[in-house]
């Protein structure tokens, strides 16, 4: 590993790590002190933590408040979805929420269409009301796209002036230039460090370096050679020093510009915090 080049993790569910065991992929939960310590001392210099569900939005709060840098989003996740369709007040209650000073994006929503747990069209009316509610809010939205490009694509067009990042990036470089056209950028997890994400990586090349984030998704995915085990946010690391070499790039640059891209998404450029 070179220097303590400044990394952002775009998006990162501190607190399913802090809660622990309810996941399996986390294990006994740690201690923020040793998360953050590490992240630090790999040189990440912020990161957001994207609510799935109202009924986790208070940890994820209590997370974002352990650091100045620490950020949160609020959301319903795609695969959450069933958790709204009893409530006809979610989207007033979710939006009374964003005032809390550490919320800088709507997300994660968007369409799963790979787990089989909730109703597709009950899935694109939530991600289209988030996306209207982050226009109106000027908010990024943070979108979670599993097998469901075209409909990904569709409903973003169906909401003019949205902008913000397609998470965990899965598709090919035309899906990725198509997406920057609406106003996304791309953001690449822990998977395109495999050795079968060559296509993954590919798509990476395609991506203009000033729409290019980097993010763990941890407790998920962790990168070569952590494959299998509970995710950190120090490992984003790994992330930028493979899109480093697909881009032909220092690692420096790459973090450099990758941190900068993440403040300019996220509204922070003018706070000094990387
Ligand atoms: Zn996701
Ligand atoms: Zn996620």
């Amino acid at each position: 590993m070179t220097t303590l080049a400044p990394l952002f993790d775009t998006h990162c569910h501190l607190d399913y790590i802090l809660r622990g065991s309810e996941h399996p992929d986390v294990g006994v939960a740690p201690q923020f002190k040793d998360v953050w310590g590490r992240a630090e001392a790999a040189g990440v210099c912020a990161l957001v933590n994207p609510g799935v569900t109202p009924g986790r939005f208070s940890e994820v709060f209590a997370a974002s408040e352990m650091h100045s840098n620490i950020f949160a989003a609020l959301s319903v996740h795609p695969t959450d979805v069933s958790d709204i369709s009893t409530n006809p007040e979610w989207l007033a209650e979710l939006e009374a929420q964003l005032s809390h000073p550490k919320v800088v994006a709507l997300g994660e929503t968007g369409l799963d269409y790979y787990w089989d747990t909730s109703e597709k069209e009950l899935q694109q009316h939530c991600f289209e009301a988030l996306l209207k509610l982050g226009v109106k809010h000027k908010l990024p939205v943070i979108v979670h796209d599993r097998e469901a490009h075209d409909d990904v694509k569709k409903v973003i067009a169906s909401v003019p002036g949205s902008q913000g990042i397609m998470h965990c990036f899965s598709g090919d470089g035309k899906f990725a230039l198509e997406m920057i056209e609406l106003g996304f950028f791309i953001s690449f997890a822990g998977n395109i460090t495999f050795k079968n994400a060559q296509p993954l990586r590919d798509a990476a090349k395609d991506v203009p370096i000033e729409w290019l984030l980097i993010e763990t998704d941890s407790p998920f995915l962790s990168p070569m050679p952590f494959r299998g085990k509970p995710n950190e946010p120090e490992r984003v690391r790994y992330v930028a020093e493979t899109l480093a070499e697909v881009k032909g790039i220092s690692y420096e640059k790459l973090a450099r510009i990758t941190t900068e891209n993440a403040l300019r998404v996220y509204h922070l450029e003018n706070q000094a915090i990387c």
